[in-house]
């Protein structure tokens, strides 16, 4: 019986107050209102806090339940909960006058995850448990988190990504190694704007009326108020990040790397500006990336033109998707072999509708099979026009607005949409009889990523970044695996992109973001960069803190920055040397660099993993270039689609919400369902049921430690604490008590070492599956099917010793199970470990990973817990198929092979007789074989059991009861096939309904031959 009061020991009234609480409070629970405090100190923690009015404080964030703990603590009773702040007296500040710390032992029958979720989730946070530790002998384990858009909320992508981190991030850490888990969000530069746009929209404003500054204050206005919603809900997830070392890309020191990189870059001409053709969106009003570019299959038209030759009679015809767009062609390509065009190469012809004569020009870009085979060249509008006229010297004209409305050079369509602009043209064509033939088209369409509008090509002045030569190094060093990147078949796409790379497009005309730090000179045009990267921080917002006074070429004084900022993805590519402090030699630089992983979808391979390998290696600080590498290793997770393997998509009506799901089931299932799902470079086909069933694993794990706790309370009415058969030491004298070990016990040792080697080296190559599974089956299967089923009588027994023993047996498991389940669910394992004795660990996260010990592995009782196992499978399988009733005991002949000891069996028959629910067990002769006339018989090559007809039933009723059951199955299975034959069902229903419906249909038919055959021998 004991109460045990922790930190507090001096504390003279809590000495005391523990002898008053007296024998009868043994089994309640003071509960504070856990984890929701405010400026609590860090020595008041564990499970439960109290002050001294029996009040709890005030929660620092939000959706925090509070609970009441009992007013006098004698009396504690269940949990009570109070929503918000009912019933609480607030106190400012954290001032207790005494922290008491109860062994809590009550566990409540229902398996409630909500509550004990948010609770730890919260501790964790205020505790600052996860914070790195400083510098010891032990390895490092480092990794950064894909920082998550500040406008985003976690969907199903992110929980898979942050479970799997936090899966291995608690892993290493229990396995003691020093880790730093540094999460962060990305500004998002188009994605922030247009929802800040939105929100001003609202209120009937617009960008360009407020001006830039105002626009960015308002920005920053809706970070601090609707921004960050993820993080909120990370804290809620539990995952085990340093929240200390939390980064934001606009933040000043990221900012500063930024500029650093920009200026390296730009020194050594790597970063260059021009008039190129980009990707354009219209709506955004920006340049694309042609990763932020997505190309849509669409059915449209090729319409066919006819454009007279120059002084001649003749017309050239050309194929075009865009007819608008010929307003701005100035020539017409063939291919140099082209027999058909060779006599026209070098003449004009009479551009329709503008009368412009344009020339004909020889390229072999020109593909001959492709519509007529001579195309009408657009430079201004189309990338692959704009190399053929960089070649041919000729003009680029633009026609087009930056809106994508027809502009003066347009002439008499000047003002027109593009799309309205298409027809009359089409219809002015027509007009003039210059269609040759209108044909139906499937082409690839691009659309801005963001907002899904038709990407106009455009030819513009952007900020290029050189790509070839940083992508040689990264190609190296991919290619050699020091990136060792998993599933390996991504590595050669990897290798593929990096191979066939383009220059990037790093401008946007945006003004959310680190804006280029380059000045231009009003008086001769030059540029002139910021002096350094220093950055300044002027009404809240970062800025570049040394622009150049006087221009570089012609000394002019009249400078203005560029009004561009950068593409986002340029922060993201520094982001794991940046978030360490780069371009400064920091200490968490030269500890934590290289990252030892990154996990990302392999969506943002060629956005994000490959720019930060290239980055990385032209930027980061470190000696050798091995050491420049940004992350050892990297590992791309799958996708999450719906049950029927489908992508999730808001049109498609087929999204998950990972938030709805963890309401519904509570994080641990979801977490526990998603890592058993997840075997590497296979997509998660995702379904409720299969969280539900995850669900009911976490409720077996409560309700496996709730049988334990519940039923040691005759183990005290006998005398024998807690502290002796749950504390600590008694969990680690325990598994050495070799010699009196039973076979289960032995058995359960050996299983336990198995399941963490299977664990720890399935968890080494990211198969979360296979370590999921090791850890499900060892759980349910091996400790709650076999384990605790087996020991139960001794949990009672008359020899205190041999009580003692098991049950120290029986928590030396649970406990090292609990352990081995908590990278996979932190809370329940958390919820259930605090209420164990504990020694000086705070919480179960900080504890080691159970390690094997040598002479667990015991080959010798997995075979003969093995042989026993089956016997008793083999007798439940015979009463299933019998369809014995569940309480009737019945006898049972056994004969074993002459390589099975009948005294083995013997010693073992008690648990035979419990487990397969028999009352006798008759031990025939070694090797002899059982008569299957007399009942149903199971053999293996090491036994034969017999469970006799006449024994087990009675035939008469028996009999009657499989023909009624035969007849029901035959009308089942008629109306089966005749719905299976049916035409038009088979045309109608889904594919998968009519699947499950045939494989129904066999699995009756199967039931009607066991069931005949079990006829015949009722009959028999
Ligand atoms: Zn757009
Ligand atoms: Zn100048």
């Amino acid at each position: 019986m004991q109460y045990r009061y922790d930190r507090d020991k001096a504390d003279g009234q809590s000495q005391k107050q523990n002898g008053a609480l007296g024998a009868e409070c043994t089994r309640r629970t003071v509960h504070g209102s856990v984890g929701t405090w405010t400026g609590r100190k860090e020595r008041d923690n564990r499970n439960a806090h109290a002050n001294k009015d029996g009040q709890a404080d005030e929660a620092a964030l939000p959706h925090a339940i509070y609970y009441r703990h009992c007013p006098r603590l004698c009396q504690g009773g269940p949990h009570q909960k109070v929503t918000a702040d009912g019933g609480l007296t607030r106190r400012a500040g954290g001032s207790y006058s005494r922290t008491l710390t109860l062994m809590t032992r009550e566990i409540p029958k229902a398996y409630e995850p909500q509550e004990i979720e948010l609770r730890w989730a919260q501790q964790w946070f205020d505790r600052k448990l996860y914070v790195a530790g400083p510098k010891t002998s032990a390895p490092t384990f480092s990794i950064a988190i894909p920082p998550p858009n500040v406008t985003g909320s976690i969907h199903i992508g992110h929980m898979l990504e942050h479970t799997q981190i936090d899966i291995l991030v608690r892993w290493h850490r229990m396995r003691g190694f020093r880790t730093l888990w540094l999460p962060g969000m990305d500004h998002a530069g188009i994605a922030t704007q247009v929802v800040v746009e939105r929100e001003l929209a609202k209120q009937g404003l617009k960008r360009a009326e407020l001006g830039r500054e105002e626009f960015e204050r308002r920005v920053w206005e809706w970070k601090a108020h609707s921004g960050g919603t993820i993080k909120k809900q990370m804290i809620r997830l539990g995952v085990s990040c340093d929240w200390s070392r939390e980064r934001f890309t606009l933040d000043p020191p990221m900012y500063r790397a930024v500029l650093e990189a920009f200026l390296r870059l730009y020194r050594e001409g790597l970063i260059y500006r021009g008039r190129y053709i980009v990707n354009w969106c219209p709506r955004c009003m920006t340049a694309l990336s042609d990763l932020e570019t997505e190309h849509d299959e669409r059915r449209g038209q090729l319409w066919l033109i006819r454009y007279p030759v120059d002084g001649s009679a003749e017309t050239v015809v050309v194929a075009t998707t865009r007819p608008e767009t010929m307003l701005g062609d100035s020539g017409v390509a063939v291919h140099p072999d082209d027999d058909r065009y060779k006599h026209l190469v070098g003449r004009n012809v009479l551009l329709p509708l503008m009368n412009r004569k344009i020339p004909v020009v020889a390229d072999a870009a020109v593909d001959p099979a492709f519509g007529t085979g001579a195309v009408k060249v657009t430079p201004a509008h189309d990338p692959n026009d704009f190399e053929i006229g960089r070649r041919h010297d000729l003009a680029e004209i633009e026609v087009m607005s930056e809106d994508a409305k027809m502009n003066a050079a347009a002439g008499a369509y000047a003002g027109l949409d593009r799309q309205e602009a298409r027809h009359r043209v089409v219809a002015d064509l027509e007009k003039l009889g210059l269609i040759e033939r209108i044909d139906q088209h499937t082409h690839s369409v691009g659309v801005c990523q963001r907002c899904k509008t038709v990407v106009e090509p455009r030819i513009s002045t952007q900020w290029f970044c050189k790509m070839k030569p940083l992508a040689e190094p990264a190609l190296g060093v991919v290619r050699d695996n020091k990136i060792v990147t998993v599933p390996d078949n991504q590595r050669k796409i990897l290798m593929n992109w990096l191979e066939g790379i383009r220059d990037w497009c790093i401008s946007r005309q945006l003004w959310w973001g680190h804006r280029i730090p380059v000045w231009h000179c009003a008086e001769c045009g030059g540029m002139s960069p910021a002096r350094d990267s220093r950055v300044e921080v002027v009404d809240g917002r970062a800025q570049a803190a040394s622009p150049p006074v006087a221009c570089d070429k012609c000394g002019g004084k009249k400078l203005a920055q560029d009004p561009d900022v950068l593409d986002t993805w340029f922060s993201s590519g520094l982001w794991p040397f940046s978030t360490l402090g780069w371009p400064d030699e920091t200490q968490d630089l030269r500890e934590f660099y290289p990252t030892s992983l990154l996990i990302s979808g392999y969506d943002i391979l060629f956005f994000w993993d490959a720019r930060m390998i290239m980055m990385a290696l032209k930027l980061a600080p470190l000696g050798e270039s091995a050491e420049r590498i940004p992350f050892r290793q990297l590992y791309l997770h799958s996708l999450v689609r719906d049950p029927h393997g489908v992508k999730m998509s808001k049109t498609r009506g087929n999204v998950v919400d990972p938030l709805e799901m963890i309401e519904k089931y509570g994080t641990d299932a979801l977490r526990f369902t998603l890592a058993i799902m997840a075997a590497p470079g296979t997509d998660i086909a995702l379904s409720e049921d299969r969280i539900l069933s995850c669900r009911a694993f976490a409720n077996k794990i409560w309700n496996a430690a709730r049988f334990l706790f519940v039923n040691l309370e005759k183990l005290e009415a006998a005398g024998i604490s807690f502290e002796e058969v749950a504390g600590p030491a008694a969990r680690q004298r325990t598994a050495r008590a070799a010699g009196g070990l039973d076979l289960a016990e032995r058995w359960i040792f050996s299983r336990m070492a198995a399941a963490i080697e299977q664990a720890n080296r399935a968890l080494a190559e990211y198969r979360f599956h296979e370590a999921a599974h090791a850890v499900y089956h060892f759980f349910w299967g091996d400790i709650c099917d076999w384990y605790i089923e087996w020991m139960k009588p001794r949990l009672e027994g008359d020899n205190r010793q041999d009580t003692v023993a098991t049950w120290r047996n029986l928590f030396t498991v649970l406990e090292a199970a609990l352990r081995m389940l908590h990278p996979f669910m932190p809370f329940v394992t958390e919820e259930l470990w605090t209420r164990l004795p504990q020694g000086a660990q705070e919480s179960i996260s900080l504890e080691r990973f159970p390690e094997p010990a040598a002479e667990w592995a015991d080959a010798e009782a997995e075979k003969q817990m093995g042989l026993l196992q089956e016997i008793i499978a083999a007798a439940r399988n015979i009463r299933a198929e019998m369809k014995l009733d569940p309480r009737r005991r019945v006898a049972a002949e056994l004969a074993p092979a002459e390589s099975v000891p009948r005294s083995f069996l013997e010693k073992h028959s008690d648990a035979l007789l419990r487990l397969a629910n028999l009352s006798s067990v008759v031990l025939a002769e070694q090797g002899r074989h059982l008569d299957p006339g007399r009942g149903a018989v199971r053999s293996t090559a090491e036994f034969e059991l017999l469970i006799p007809f006449d024994e087990a039933v009675d035939r008469v009723t028996e009999a009657a009861k499989v023909r009624k059951e035969l007849e029901r199955l035959e009308k089942d299975i008629e109306a089966k096939a005749a719905r299976l034959g049916d035409q038009a069902f088979r045309s109608k229903a889904p594919e998968r309904v009519v699947k499950a419906e045939e494989i129904a249909l066999g699995e009756r038919r199967a039931e009607r031959e066991k069931l005949r055959v079990r006829l015949g021998q009722l009959e028999g």
